[in-house]
């Protein structure tokens, strides 16, 4: 009798910690790291495509910076922090196939705007969202949605993004958040970011349609600094311009270098009391790219296995740690439901037929 007391009493004040996780909840962060292949993100450096790239590569400083015999070192060199503090301590990543764990996009299309559109609205429409010229949005973006459900003024929800068509791709209402896409200049107090405001318009880009990523990833900061937005994503793009041109060093420079922007990101929610251990963070990828020496640096419906995607969550209450195994295939329309049960909101008010929450998280 008495053991079922106590047996009851631990069920109830496990349920109560966990009901109080999940309700601390504040902000969410969704951070897009554009066409980052499953292949460096779970294995680091990729010898073969980098062969094909350079006949010399094992010459090259990239190449002795971070190659290493196993996947597991070699990720953990290319992405320490990523690898080493916050899979271990803080969250969890799926979508190692060799681990049997999939993530995959509902779109057929297998390029940016329909990629991130889902990722965004819930819902894939590859009849209506064919190319990355796509005008407006037509519809609306789990950011309106919390712009809404949570009253914030436009400052509170907030996209930065180093691709100029986030402007037409994370709302079907242009104007009621902040978005601060491509080329756009960073207003600010702070004479620094002023200044690298100033800095980035005199800067040759590298791109049509997309600034350096250093940029996105200063005002972005510097924004969450200044007024603590509770919605934000960060868009990052260079990992599929280098990509594109067949740069194999400056994708690996690029996720490097990302990984030390999620550490400046990760440190700022850790220290500001406005986002200490009451924010979740998706990190994940719009869409997959080829797999082999010839068609690694594309992506697009007839390029195999660009369908395969990651996602890496971290938020309070959810215990996963480190890469999932054996695990049901997760989809990139259920991200805006996860953002919002994250919050103890229900996305399906605003679309139906979005992808559910990814249950394997709030499982108990
Ligand atoms: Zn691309």
């Amino acid at each position: 009798m008495q053991r079922s007391i106590v047996a009851v009493f631990l069920a109830i004040c496990a349920a109560a910690g966990s009901l109080y996780a999940q309700q601390r909840t504040r902000n969410v962060i969704l951070i897009t790291l554009d066409g980052a292949r499953t292949q460096e993100i779970f294995g680091g450096l990729d010898q073969e495509i980098f062969a094909s790239t350079d006949k010399n590569f094992q010459k090259t400083g990239t190449y002795k910076r971070f190659w290493a015999e196993t996947p597991k070192n070699r990720r953990e060199k290319l992405m320490p922090f990523f690898w080493k503090t916050l899979l271990v301590s803080q969250g969890s990543i799926a979508g190692n196939r060799e681990l049997r764990s999939s993530v995959q996009t509902t779109n057929q299309l297998f390029f940016s705007y329909p990629g991130y559109s889902e990722m965004l609205t819930g819902e894939a429409h590859d009849d209506v969202i064919k190319s990355n010229s796509h005008p407006q949005n037509p519809y609306p973006s789990v950011l309106d949605f919390l712009q809404k459900k949570l009253k914030l003024n436009k400052d509170q929800v907030a996209d930065f993004s180093s691709w100029d068509a986030f402007e037409r791709i994370s709302t079907n209402n242009p104007g009621s958040f902040l978005i601060n896409a491509g080329f756009m200049p960073y207003e600010s107090s702070d004479r620094e970011i002023a200044a690298l405001s100033r800095a980035q318009s005199a800067t040759l880009p590298a791109w049509n349609g997309a600034r350096f990523d250093y940029y996105t990833f200063r005002f972005a900061l510097s924004h969450m600094r200044q007024h603590h937005p509770r919605v934000i994503h960060i868009g990052f793009d260079e990992t599929d311009d280098w990509a594109h041109e067949k740069n194999y060093e400056r994708v690996l420079q690029t996720l490097n270098m990302t990984d030390r922007f999620l550490k400046e990101i990760w440190d700022l929610v850790q220290n500001d009391p406005a986002y200490k251990g009451k924010t979740a963070i998706i990190i994940t990828t719009d869409h997959g790219r080829g797999k082999t020496a010839n068609d690694w640096h594309d992506h697009g419906a007839d390029v195999a296995e660009a369908q395969n995607i990651w996602m890496a969550f971290f938020s309070p209450g959810v215990k996963l740690r480190g890469e999932w195994k054996e695990a049901q295939t997760i989809y990139l329309n259920q991200v805006p439901a996860t953002l919002c049960r994250y919050l103890n909101l229900d996305y399906s008010e605003q679309n139906p037929k979005a992808g559910k929450p990814i249950e394997q998280l709030f499982a108990e």
